[in-house]
């Protein structure tokens, strides 16, 4: 068979083999309704429940404070839209560098005239101003502010806590999307003051289809999703049993060798970096990613020369066996590129490939890509 290597683990991860076989099994032995009252379902509800209680240990918080959903795309729209609405907000912070799955809520409630929507400033690696933040919360009213914890597109990190405790000292209301760091990074939910969090199995070796919002209690909204009386009434619809029996062990596994990993997958992305710039003429990297301590370090995010054209490079990388994303993988296709390769430099021409790494990839995976790409560049 052709060699083919997958550096595009921030579109997704390949799902553990433990987890394979957990989804299996679980499959097999509960199958039965958690909502149902007989011993069939009482079992599910079981695995439901101890799945909550595993996620919010690891966080540091109540399980009364983790809410399933279908996954981050979902966490963020209830988030937004439920806090927006049910606190009466007028205003709301973000920054060009967010996902879709924040930015379009948040445009479609400008657009409808229900709130006015700030940027807030960033510098040229992506990181916003916290400056900017104080003076954008300056006014009195009660703000919804929506910033990833760390980019997908170009790594960048923005500092959650710093960002927090502003929030909590003008009573904003604060939101992060957390899908790229979740069981990435650790997170001790009584450390952060931070309102909303979202996360997303596939994200690290889990399956798709499932995540979850974290809601502080200091908070309360009304449901999104409106039906059964699943997940305390917050978010209506049968559980996926195997979804979040899956993530909650996806999320225990990554924490039980959270630092051994983490320093095997930044030693790799050290290593491409050094690659790439030996290897390769004329490399630049976006953000701080040549940073390992200020960058996600599962994202090597960089650009070659103008010539080259970024849906025919990876086009041509993935002829080659290399699979990697020229942005994120939810705007590939639109033929508008990266509006965050856009916000932090309109004028570039040059394209854009992000290489993203997880613990199943080797020095050979990537000694490969580059040979494929020196035959290309
Ligand atoms: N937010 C970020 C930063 C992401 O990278 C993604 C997925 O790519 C999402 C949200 C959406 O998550 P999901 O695919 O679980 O809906």
């Amino acid at each position: 068979m052709k060699k083919r290597v997958f550096l595009d683990n921030a579109a997704t991860t390949p799902i553990a083999p433990e987890i394979i076989e957990l989804i299996s099994d679980m499959m097999k032995t509960h199958f039965a309704n958690p909502s149902s009252i007989h011993s069939y379902g009482r079992e599910s509800k079981i695995v439901v429940e101890n799945a909550r209680k595993t996620i919010a240990n690891l966080l540091n918080t109540s399980p009364g404070s983790i809410f399933f959903t279908s996954g981050g795309t979902e966490a963020d729209n209830m988030a937004i839209k439920c806090a927006i609405q049910d606190h009466k907000i007028k205003h709301a912070i973000t920054s060009k560098l967010s996902h879709h799955a924040v930015l379009y809520p948040l445009e479609d409630l400008a657009s409808e005239n229900k709130i006015k929507l700030s940027y807030i400033d960033i510098d040229k690696n992506g990181v916003i101003s916290l400056s900017h933040l104080e003076k954008l919360l300056l006014n009195n009213e009660r703000t919804f502010v929506s910033i990833m914890h760390a980019n997908n597109e170009i790594g960048t990190i923005q500092p959650l806590k710093d960002i927090g405790d502003i929030c909590k000292q003008y009573n904003a209301i604060f939101h992060s999307d957390t899908v790229q760091t979740m069981a990435h990074y650790s997170f001790d939910m009584q450390e952060l003051n931070v309102d909303f969090m979202a996360a997303s199995a596939h994200k690290f070796h889990g399956p798709k289809g499932i995540g979850f919002v974290y809601i502080s209690e200091d908070i309360q909204i009304n449901p999104l999703l409106r039906g059964g009386g699943q997940e305390r009434n917050m978010r209506a619809g049968t559980e996926n049993i195997y979804g979040i029996a899956a993530m909650a062990k996806a999320m225990e596994m990554a924490y039980e060798n959270l630092e051994e990993e983490t320093n095997y997958i930044k030693g790799l992305k050290k290593y491409m970096i050094y690659k790439l710039k030996s290897e390769i003429e004329d490399v630049q990297f976006y953000g701080k990613c040549t940073d390992l301590e200020e960058s996600l370090y599962t994202v090597l995010s960089c650009n070659f020369p103008e010539n080259k054209n970024s849906e025919m490079l990876m086009f041509n990388l993935d002829i080659k066996g290399v699979a990697c994303s020229g942005g994120s993988a939810c705007s590939s296709g639109s033929s508008k590129g990266s509006h965050v390769l856009t916000a932090l430099d309109p004028e570039s021409s040059r394209p854009g490939v992000r290489f993203s790494f997880s613990k199943y990839n080797t020095k050979e995976d990537i000694d490969f890509a580059i040979d494929q790409l020196k035959e290309l560049v």
